[in-house]
């Protein structure tokens, strides 16, 4: 047989506390999970359940208080597509420019980043909105640039926190259809965090998040 590959992220009894003493808040108790190309992970669970929390660990955004969570090397900013759950986009730039942003920053020259921009914009079926400025759109839409931002990134690991959280029932799908797009051309990992029962039901493998503990659910068929 041969062996799996190594996973793109490896959490060993990956914790998360916030504050100290009497008012520390455990946001994710020790938690063992390994994301791997071509997972497709909901997380469900309330708000406060510490969805968010798991997202930012795996995405290196936070540094476990205890434990460890162990990001392949392969994972950078680039490669490391974040859809979060409120204003992702920087309001100095227009909607091409913040598309195009992590291709700039990863040193695309700006004609290509913004021809890559411009076509990912296309695909979540927003490229009439290319020259407005974040104040100048609705929530929807910036969710969906954030979608765009990710689909040029052809990123290997997407963590999308409540992407479809401001969004009306069809918009949502939408949305979902473009990142498993996005996960599937780039043979990327999918994990999304969800309130909706409907959304989860669109990944292949849920956990849910409970007071901070990530439980797999017991599949009915
Ligand atoms: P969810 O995304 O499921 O709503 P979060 O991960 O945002 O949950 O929060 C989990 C817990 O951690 C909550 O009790 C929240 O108040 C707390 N928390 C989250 N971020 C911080 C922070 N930066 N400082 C202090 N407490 C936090
Ligand atoms: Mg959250």
């Amino acid at each position: 047989m041969t062996p799996a590959p190594a996973p793109l992220v490896h959490c060993h009894q990956a914790a998360l506390t916030f504050g100290q003493g009497a008012r520390a808040v455990v946001a994710v108790h020790g938690t063992d999970l390994d994301v791997r190309a071509g997972d497709r992970l909901a997380v469900v669970g309330p708000s406060g359940s510490g969805k968010s929390s798991l997202l930012h660990l795996l995405a290196g955004l936070e540094r476990p208080t205890s434990g460890t969570v162990d990001r392949a090397a392969a994972l950078t900013p680039l490669t490391t597509g974040l859809v979060f759950q409120s204003d992702s986009l920087i309001p100095a730039l227009n909607v091409l420019e913040n598309t195009a942003l992590p291709l700039v920053l990863a040193g695309r020259t700006e004609t290509e980043a913004h021809e890559t921009a411009r076509s990912a914009l296309d695909r979540v079926g927003i490229a009439d909105l290319a020259a407005r400025l974040p104040q100048e759109i609705s929530g929807g839409q910036a969710q969906r640039v954030a979608v765009a931002r990710v689909l040029a990134q052809s990123p290997l690991l997407i963590l999308a926190d409540e992407p479809t959280g401001r969004l009306d029932h069809a918009t949502g799908a939408q949305v979902l259809d473009r990142l498993l797009e996005a996960a599937g051309l780039s043979g990327a990992a999918l994990v999304v965090t969800t309130h909706d029962p409907a959304v989860a039901a669109r990944l292949n493998t849920r956990c849910a998040m409970r007071d901070g503990r990530l439980l797999p659910v017991k599949e009915t068929s």
